[in-house]
C-alpha cells in the first residue's frame, strides 16, 4: 500500500468510526426534485454536500455550469497567486473530521517535517486536494448545468436550468444554497474609464481568462491595489510583458490587514449575533483601511525592474490611439497594449440573472441599517443582510416569506458575517450554521409528518415472556 492509498484507508476508517451515514429522514413530496439544490460545486458547494449527507438531509443535487471539474472554481482558473491567501491551519472543509483535513492529506503524501516547513498552501496543492474531498466522498456535482433563474412557487422554487448544449428544463427545489463563487451577489467591477472608453478587446477583469501568453513584449497596465492586480501583474510580468504599470489611487498600499485583530474564537464564533451598528463598524474599518496583498505577491512584481508602481494615480482618461491605450493620469500619459482591472467585485442582487425574480425583495444593509455621522458606505449599504442561516430577509415583512429557503454562501455575507464568506475561514463556523438551518426548516416544515413519525408504533423489543418467571408473586408463592 503507498501512502496515498493508507491515507485513504485511514479516512475511510475515520468516516466508519462516525458511524454510517444516516437515512434520509426528510419526507419526499408530490412534485419536489430536491430538497436542496447547491448551487456551485467548487470547495463550498463539496462541503455543503458532505455536511448535509451527515445530516440526514437526502435528495440533494450539486450544480456548476462550469464544463468539468477542472475548469470549476476558481483555483486553477482565475486565481493567479503561488500560495493561498489564507493561513495554513484554517479548518476547511473537512468540518471537523481531522482524517480529511489538508493538514493530513498533506502529510500523508509529503511528511509532517514538509508540512512544518510551508509557510502558506501552495494553491495547486490546494486544488489536488479538492480534488481529492470530492473524490474520496463521492460528491457528484452536474457539471454543465447553469442556474438561469429561481422562481418563487409558494413553499418551493421552479429553478430553471441550462444544460452545456443550451437546452433549458425546469427542476423544482425546496432549499436553495449559493455557493456561487465572488461575484455570486453581483458583477466584477470595471471602472468605467475602461467600460466606456475603450473596447472591449483592449481590456479585461481580473475575473476573466486572460491569454497571459498573448502579452509578452507588451506594455501592459493594471488598475487596483489588492491582491489580485498584484496577482495579475505578477503573472503578465512572468509571461515575458515588456512593462507591467500598477495604479493605485491609495497614497499608499495597504498594509494593515485590520481583521486580524478579530481572528480570535470569542471574535470569530459570535460574530453573527453582534449588534448591527458593531458589524457595520468593523465593516467599515475594514473598507478604510483597505485589503492587503500578501507581502510575496508584492515582492513577486517588485524584483522584477519592467514592474512599476503608480500610488495616489486614478485614470482619468482613456482612450485609443494608433492602436494602442492612451491612458491620462494627472499631469502624464501613457500608452500601454492591454489593461487590465484588479478592481474587485460589487455587490447588488439586482445585477444577478439568477435572482432576478426575487431580487427587489431582498433586504439589504442599507434598507435595515442607517449608519451615524460620517459612516455611511453605499457600496456595504448594498449588501444583503442576511439572516442566521445566511438565508435572505425580506425588505417588506411578509411579502416574500420564501426568500427564508434562499441560502447565500457568497462573499456578500461580508457586512453581515464579518468575512468574506466562501473563503476558509468562513467554514468551519458558518457551514455548520446554515445546515443547522436548513434542517430545522425542513422538519418544521413538516411537523405534522414527523409528529405521526415520532408517535407512530414502535414493535416491542420484547415480550413479557422475558421477565415473567422473575415476577413477584408474594411470599406464599415463593414458598410452595
Ligand atoms: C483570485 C482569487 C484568490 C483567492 N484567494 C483566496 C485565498 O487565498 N483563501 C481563501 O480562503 N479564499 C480565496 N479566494 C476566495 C475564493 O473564491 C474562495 O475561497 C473559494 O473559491 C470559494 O469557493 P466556492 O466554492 O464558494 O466558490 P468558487 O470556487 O468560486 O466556485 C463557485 C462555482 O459556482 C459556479 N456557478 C456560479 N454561478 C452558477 C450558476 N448560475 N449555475 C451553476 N453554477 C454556477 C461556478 O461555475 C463555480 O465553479 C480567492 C478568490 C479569488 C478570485
Amino acid at each position: 500500500m503507498n501512502a496515498a492509498e493508507k491515507f485513504d484507508a485511514n479516512a475511510r476508517a475515520a468516516l466508519r468510526l462516525l458511524g454510517p451515514d444516516p437515512d434520509n429522514w426528510v419526507p419526499d413530496r408530490p412534485g419536489i426534485d430536491h430538497n436542496v439544490v447547491i448551487v456551485g460545486g467548487g470547495q463550498t458547494g463539496a462541503a455543503f454536500a458532505f455536511a448535509l449527507r451527515r445530516a440526514g438531509v437526502g435528495k440533494v443535487t450539486v450544480i456548476d455550469a462550469a464544463a468539468d471539474e477542472a475548469s470549476a472554481g476558481v483555483w486553477l482558473n482565475r486565481a493567479r497567486m503561488n500560495k493561498l491567501r489564507t493561513p495554513k491551519t484554517l479548518v476547511g472543509p473537512e468540518l471537523g473530521v481531522s482524517a480529511l483535513s489538508f493538514q493530513a492529506w498533506f502529510e500523508a503524501r509529503f511528511g509532517a517535517a514538509e508540512y512544518d516547513a510551508i509557510d502558506r498552501i501552495e494553491r495547486t496543492r490546494w486544488a489536488e486536494y479538492l480534488a481529492w474531498y470530492r473524490h474520496f466522498l463521492e460528491i457528484p456535482v452536474r457539471y454543465g448545468v447553469r442556474l438561469a433563474r429561481i422562481e418563487p412557487a409558494g413553499s418551493f422554487f421552479r429553478l430553471r436550468l441550462v444544460d452545456a448544449s443550451g437546452q433549458e428544463h425546469v427542476e423544482t427545489a425546496r432549499k436553495v444554497i449559493l455557493s456561487n463563487g465572488v461575484a455570486g451577489n453581483g458583477a466584477p467591477f470595471i471602472p468605467a474609464v475602461l467600460s466606456e472608453h475603450l473596447p472591449a478587446s483592449a481590456y479585461a477583469h481580473t475575473s476573466s481568462a486572460i491569454d497571459f501568453a498573448a502579452l509578452r513584449g507588451k506594455a501592459v497596465a493594471v488598475i487596483g491595489g489588492a491582491a489580485s492586480a498584484f496577482d495579475a501583474a505578477g503573472t503578465a510580468l512572468e509571461a515575458g510583458a515588456r512593462d507591467v504599470h500598477l495604479f493605485v489611487r491609495r497614497s499608499a498600499l495597504p498594509a494593515i490587514p485590520v481583521t486580524r485583530a478579530r481572528a480570535y474564537p470569542g471574535a470569530y464564533d459570535n460574530y453573527p449575533h453582534l449588534p448591527d451598528a458593531f458589524r457595520w463598524r468593523q465593516a467599515l474599518r475594514f473598507r478604510r483601511a483597505g485589503s492587503t496583498a500578501p507581502v510575496d505577491a508584492v515582492k513577486r512584481v517588485t524584483e522584477h525592474p519592467n514592474f512599476h508602481l503608480h500610488l495616489g494615480a486614478s485614470w482619468d482618461h482613456a482612450g485609443v490611439e494608433g492602436g494602442r491605450i492612451a491612458a491620462r493620469v494627472g499631469e502624464e500619459t501613457f500608452q500601454f497594449d492591454f489593461a487590465i482591472a484588479g478592481t474587485g467585485y460589487y455587490v447588488d442582487p439586482v445585477v444577478r440573472p439568477e435572482l432576478s425574480a426575487l431580487s427587489r425583495d431582498i433586504l439589504l444593509w442599507r434598507d435595515r441599517y442607517v449608519p451615524g455621522e460620517g459612516e455611511r458606505d453605499d457600496y456595504l449599504g448594498a449588501h444583503p443582510y442576511l439572516g442566521a442561516g445566511h438565508e435572505y430577509l425580506e425588505k417588506t415583512p411578509g411579502a416574500a416569506p420564501y426568500l427564508a429557503n434562499l441560502h447565500v454562501y457568497n462573499p456578500a455575507g461580508f457586512v453581515s458575517f464579518g468575512l468574506p464568506v466562501g473563503d476558509v475561514p468562513s467554514m468551519k463556523r458558518d457551514i455548520p450554521a446554515v445546515v443547522s438551518r436548513i434542517s430545522r426548516d425542513l422538519f418544521i416544515a413538516d411537523l405534522e409528518q414527523h409528529e405521526q413519525r415520532m408517535t407512530g408504533d414502535v414493535p416491542p423489543d420484547f415480550s413479557p415472556e422475558l421477565y415473567s418467571a422473575s415476577v413477584w408473586k408474594g411470599e406464599r408463592a415463593d414458598v410452595a
